[in-house]
């Protein structure tokens, strides 16, 4: 089942006289339950990549449909809203709120969904314990460990249901055992059903995905399946 279906998509940067085709032609359909990891040399357009598909940005040229519906020409408003309905999003520099809690940093995106108070605690508590933080919740950012801080971003990412994780160098800002811990998580997760889309330059973090996505000066190079994980549907 497609959730993702990109055709001949193209995104071109004019920056005065000069046009940068970040993304030239990109096909890519991506079913409901897949873990994609997208690979690439710096400036390939994995970035530009995933900000089309997080909803950030619309293409120059092409379609994205997304669960069905076109998204290519929406407003700003309206990609708000596909955003805050079908993405989660994990970010490298984990992107918390420094002054809150793990609880309340967890619970943001309910606020947008305009989720009453009590069920925002209530889901955003579950959310947490399922990322094994369960006795953190009154913590802020700076009283948690990197690894920590990047459950706490997994949680929230989760926490609206999305179609679609997001992760763009989820590991990049952790050790060598933490990025594996957390990881492990992102596995459990695709596990229980989540699509899942993640950028990373390290072979051995790309290895937990799929299916391997690889850019090349905004075209897509090659595109395979993990040989080394077997096929489960
Ligand atoms: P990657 O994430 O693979 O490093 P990017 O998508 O960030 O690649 O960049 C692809 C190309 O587009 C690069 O040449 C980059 O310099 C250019 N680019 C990216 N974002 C912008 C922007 N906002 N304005 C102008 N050029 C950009
Ligand atoms: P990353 O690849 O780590 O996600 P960025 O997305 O910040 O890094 O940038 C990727 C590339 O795009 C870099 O080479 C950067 O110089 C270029 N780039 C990003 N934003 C702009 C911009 N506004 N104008 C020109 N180039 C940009």
């Amino acid at each position: 089942e497609p959730l993702i279906i990109l055709k001949d998509i193209g995104r071109k940067y004019v920056i005065g006289t000069e046009i940068i085709h970040a993304l030239k032609s990109v096909s890519l359909t991506i079913n409901k339950g897949e873990f994609v990891a997208l690979m690439g040399p710096s400036g390939s357009g994995k970035s530009t990549l995933m900000n089309i598909l997080g909803c950030l940005d619309t293409p120059s040229k092409g379609e994205y449909i997304l669960n069905g519906i076109n998204v290519s020409n929406m407003t700003d408003n309206e990609l708000a809203e596909v955003r805050n309905k079908e993405i989660g999003f994990v970010f490298q520099t984990f992107n918390l709120l420094p002054r809150n809690t793990a609880l309340d940093n967890v619970a943001l995106p309910l606020v947008y969904a305009g989720v009453n108070k009590e069920n925002r605690r209530a889901r955003a508590s579950k959310s947490l314990e399922n990322v094994g933080l369960g006795n953190r919740m009154d913590h802020k950012p700076n009283e948690l460990s990197g690894g920590q801080r990047q459950r706490v971003a997994v949680a929230r990412a989760l926490i609206n249901n999305p179609s679609i994780i997001l992760a763009d160098e989820p590991t990049g800002n952790l050790d060598t055992k933490t990025s594996i811990e957390i990881m492990g998580l992102i596995e459990d997760i695709h596990a229980k059903g989540n699509t899942i889309i993640l950028v990373t330059h390290e072979e051995d973090i790309a290895l937990h995905a799929h299916r391997i996505v690889r850019m090349r000066d905004g075209l897509v190079e090659n595109d395979f399946a993990n040989p080394n994980i077997q096929k489960v549907d």
